[in-house]
């Protein structure tokens, strides 16, 4: 049977949760999406979450709260999704990439400093992979520059550094509820602010730029950013179960870091002190001193069975539409190689101690 590089775990409660819903006859934003806004701050203990329909959005509204307008310039990493980046095009705003280090993929604040102009407005990171990003440096420069941070926390959820939970680094931070995320309602998406202001704005942007205490009263440009009370029943499930599902995923990946170490050439994902990996991805590096090369390895897995996926196979830079921006191969040396070493082995809630063993000697007798 095929292993998949992930799958949704959808119980009872989920199938309960959108069938109240159901036969309530209201389906759209309520108060199922309250619930779900109130028990998400808790779990991140922060004082504000915001429903959105997608992490997307939760990026767009976080950019359009913190005030990033057309002119601005945000700077952000070229090795990560594509919805990091989109949003601050969608603002208007110009986006600035940066490379990144191979430690733990994300922006090198040495690599920052130098993009600084007097229109950079904010630093975007990612928490890839599922770990938080290493703030304190990046805070600093922030601090020194008097720019704002948004935290893309989409990999993140439940995700720690010294006790606190991702959706705290930055002014503001985006989660997604997107169905391959560590716990998701199909799509779906939350800001997480501990800024009163930030959080209506954000409240308003979602809702055609309406306050929700005075509707028909349009204060600025908005979209229809809202989450179903559909989704947010499935979310709130799945929200009870987070702590579960990312003790799994630990446990799966403790698994596969002792079941493939010492094998030459590959690297093993790294745990930074002082941090919990929620690894959303399991990312190993296939260099090249190891014996095959890295498609032959993914056609070889394929062969067996084993599903595996390439975060990313291309940096945002080396794409069209942020080509036109004047980016051009070997820009970002880093994340170039990153792309071309990445690889991603399956390591959800749902894989059995006989899937993992057999992922491990699979590659151990490639
Ligand atoms: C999933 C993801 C997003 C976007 O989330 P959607 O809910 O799919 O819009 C943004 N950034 C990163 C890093 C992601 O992994």
């Amino acid at each position: 049977m095929f292993i998949p590089i992930s799958k949704p775990i959808i119980e009872k409660e989920e199938t309960a949760g959108v069938n109240k819903v159901l036969k309530s006859g209201m389906l759209a934003q309520g108060q199922q999406v309250a619930e779900l806004e109130k028990k998400f701050a808790q779990y991140c203990g922060t004082k504000y979450a915001i429903a959105v329909s997608s992490g997307t959005a939760a990026i767009h509204a976080a950019l359009y709260a913190l005030g990033i307008r057309a002119g601005d310039e945000v700077i952000t990493t070229p090795f990560t999704f594509v919805a990091t980046a989109n949003p601050i095009l969608m603002q208007g705003a110009k986006v600035v990439f940066a490379d990144i280090s191979e430690e733990d993929f994300n922006l090198d604040p040495q690599a920052v400093i130098p993009k600084i102009t007097p229109r950079t407005r904010a630093i975007l990171p990612v928490d890839l992979y599922g770990q938080i990003y290493s703030y304190p440096a990046l805070k600093k420069i922030a601090q020194q520059h008097k720019l704002k941070i948004i935290e893309d926390a989409c990999q993140a959820i439940g995700a720690t550094y010294k006790d606190k939970k991702a959706g705290n680094f930055g002014d503001a931070a985006a989660f997604s509820l997107y169905a391959t995320k560590n716990i998701m309602s199909g799509e779906g998406g939350l800001v997480t602010t501990n800024n009163t202001n930030v959080a209506e704005l954000c409240r308003r942007f979602r809702h055609h730029g309406q306050s929700e205490k005075t509707r028909y009263q349009y204060w600025d440009l908005g979209y229809n950013y809202r989450l179903t009370d559909l989704a947010a029943a499935i979310a709130l499930a799945q929200l009870r179960k987070a702590e579960r599902f990312n003790h799994k995923r630990r446990v799966h990946a403790q698994k596969l870091m002792r079941g493939l170490s010492e094998i030459k050439g590959i690297i093993l994902p790294q745990v930074k002190k002082g941090y919990t990996h929620v690894f959303h991805q399991f990312t190993i590096r296939v260099t090249k001193n190891y014996k095959l090369k890295r498609d032959t390895l993914i056609a070889y897995l394929q062969n067996h069975q084993i599903g595996c996926g390439i975060y990313y196979p291309k940096p945002l830079h080396l794409h069209p539409h942020f080509k036109r921006l004047g980016y051009r191969p070997q820009d970002f040396p880093v994340a170039e190689k990153m792309a071309r070493e990445v690889l991603a082995l399956p390591v959800h809630p749902a894989l059995t101690a006989q899937n993992l063993n057999y992922i491990i000697q699979t590659i151990k007798s490639a």
